[in-house]
């Protein structure tokens, strides 16, 4: 079960500002400028927001609304200092962690219970430390999901912690009105009102279909996130994905969602030629093949799997990922995604070769010259099939290759 938290700083500008003048403490507040300025507002103070003051309105609509406010200068350098020592906090808790901005962070806290404890006490051990950091106060959502635990952060405010427990996402999201679910604007908001739809809830009774030929694929991603589910391109990233990769993965949506094994086994070969050809190019091999799959109703699975040697080779991650998908596969039920992703690297030049005398060896010089080539004359020009004498390309559809996510 994934644990994901999401920290976000409260009114954190205004914050930082009260910690270098105390005297601003509690008082309306409003960062940006002088209210007789042009320029716009970047922060206001809860107090300042209780007369409607809110950031990106123009500083002079704000000195209208709230004339006793008191307007700073923003200092870039202080927020960054801030923001720093928040994320040296974060580091202690988790590797798996990822700055969203300069204000708030998503945690991967899965398997950390023996370290932190469950998701409420951890979060609270996670709340305090920042506090006593910086002293600034913050909020935390936490759940299974980035997208429900956002929404919780910002329910939590000011100054709380909030989990909804696995199997409750759906259920705390439906009373919220729509314009809580990240991603959806004014705009959308107007076309789901002007078909009667306000609450979260509202949306997430909706047939797929219906929001699919009303709204494309947004609204397709509208009915995920109505029910809790990490969908929309942001979303579904990978945590902590930076230029050093600590795992690799590639995945693909289905145009229309398949059971068709032969089209999602070639779509895992093609998948596993992707991670296969990533961990060549940063001379790391992986331990554990992990597969992720989406039905059509979002529900979604990650199964993985490890290995008794660490990989660099196509073929083995490719027969590791059919074994978990064909085993895991549920009632052949149709595929909306499916993915691939490889961790637990390592940088283990030559042992393989130790365990096969020299075959891998062979593969591995096959697979770099094939590299090679589809650098020089992109990812179409080769088919490791003849090189491999079809060991699994055969299943690889031509225009899959072609058209890769
Ligand atoms: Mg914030």
């Amino acid at each position: 079960m994934r644990s994901i938290f999401h920290i976000d700083m409260d009114a954190f500008f205004v914050s930082v500002e009260e910690l270098y003048d105390p005297s601003l403490k509690g008082k309306p507040v409003v960062v940006g400028g002088k209210g007789t300025e042009r320029g716009v507002v970047s922060a206001a103070s809860y107090a300042a927001r209780k007369f409607g003051v809110h950031s990106a309105m123009p500083l002079r609509t704000a000195a209208k609304l709230c004339p006793q406010a008191i307007f700073v200068d923003g200092h870039r350098d202080r927020y960054e200092l801030y923001s720093k020592k928040v994320r040296e906090v974060l580091e202690t808790f988790t590797p798996k962690f990822e700055m969203a901005s300069i204000d708030e962070a998503y945690l991967d806290m899965t398997g950390t219970e023996r370290l932190h404890g469950p998701p409420l006490a951890a979060a609270h051990k996670l709340h305090e430390a920042i506090r006593a950091a910086t002293g600034l106060n913050n909020s935390i959502g936490c759940s299974t999901a980035r997208l429900v635990s956002k929404v919780a952060s910002d329910q939590a405010k000011p100054n709380g912690v909030l989990w909804i427990p696995p199997g409750q996402e759906a259920a705390f999201l439906a009373p919220l009105d729509i314009r809580k679910i990240p991603g959806v604007g004014k705009v959308s908001e107007r076309h789901l009102a002007d078909i009667g739809i306000y609450k979260v809830g509202d949306l997430a009774r909706l047939d797929d279909r219906f929001l699919t030929e009303r709204f494309g694929k947004l609204g397709l991603a509208l009915a995920g996130k109505a029910k809790g589910f990490d969908t929309g391109a942001w979303f579904e990233k990978e945590m902590a994905a930076g230029d050093d990769p600590k795992s690799i993965s590639h995945e693909h949506t289905f145009h229309v969602d398949t059971a068709d094994q032969a089209l999602l086994e070639s779509t895992l070969a093609h998948l596993s030629e992707k991670a296969g050809r990533r961990l060549r190019e940063h001379r790391l091999h992986a331990r554990t093949v992990q597969i992720k799959f989406r039905y059509s109703d979002f529900s979604t699975f990650t199964r993985a799997q490890s290995l008794d040697h660490a990989t660099l080779l196509d073929t083995e991650i490719f027969r590791t990922a059919r074994d978990l998908f064909l085993r895991n596969w549920e009632g052949r039920k149709p595929i909306r995604l499916i993915g691939v992703h490889v961790s637990g690297f390592a940088e283990a030049e030559g042992q393989l070769d130790l365990l096969d005398g020299g075959k891998s060896e062979r593969l591995k010089k096959v697979f770099h010259a094939a590299d090679a080539l589809r650098d020089k004359f992109g990812d179409g020009s080769v088919n490791l099939a003849g090189a491999l004498k079809g060991r699994f390309r055969e299943r690889v559809h031509d225009a899959l290759t072609k058209k890769p996510e």
